[in-house]
């Protein structure tokens, strides 16, 4: 059987409230440069849906780390598969997240970004589970906050599957 997908945020809500938080970060950061760092792959979606809504000088940067576990649960064990291009030394930062779940992969990462001088470091996610939380890990801008569910779609997957919906979605896998 196929897995079944019911939606939990429409195409049109995420877009409305992507374009709300591109509005409170050119306004936060009013004639500034700003770097955002895209965690790959889960955020690519969201990170060039909000660059476009950002009226900012604004570079674009990536990241991967994998955080080992099985496909809906991460493990504490989080490893670095691509580095930045670009130093941050002295750069206003924010790191845009899908989704902020335990917060072990992303307490992995401001640790290694902290490291690297930035002027300042925040974090973006479009997801919040906070429900799931082991770590310290807050972001400063949060699209949604949602229950323990697990989600799809905008660029979050289910075993690789499920990027590509133009909506956000609780899965509910097949037997
Ligand atoms: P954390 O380290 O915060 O537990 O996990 C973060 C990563 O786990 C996210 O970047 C994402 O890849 C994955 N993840 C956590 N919750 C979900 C979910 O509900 N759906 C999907 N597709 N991935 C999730």
């Amino acid at each position: 059987m196929g897995d079944r997908i019911d939606i939990l945020f429409p195409e049109r809500e995420v877009n409305n409230r992507i374009r709300q938080l591109g509005e409170k970060i050119t306004l936060d950061y009013r004639g500034e440069e700003i770097v955002l760092i895209c965690t790959l792959k889960g955020a690519s979606f969201f990170a060039c849906e909000l660059a476009k809504r950002i009226d900012l000088s604004l570079i674009l940067d990536f990241i991967s780390v994998t955080s080992y576990g099985n496909s809906t649960n991460s493990s504490g064990e989080v490893r670095m598969i691509k580095d930045l291009d670009e130093s941050i030394e002295g750069k206003h930062v924010i790191v845009v997240e899908d989704i902020v779940d335990t917060g072990r992969t992303l307490s992995y990462l401001m640790e290694i970004l902290k490291k690297r001088n930035p002027k300042s470091l925040k974090l973006c996610t479009l997801l919040d589970k906070p429900a799931r939380r082991v770590t310290d890990v807050q972001a400063d801008y949060i699209g949604f906050s949602i229950p323990d569910q697990f989600v799809v779609g905008y660029g979050l997957d289910y075993a690789q599957k499920y990027r590509n919906l133009p909506y956000i979605g609780v899965v509910n896998p097949g037997r």
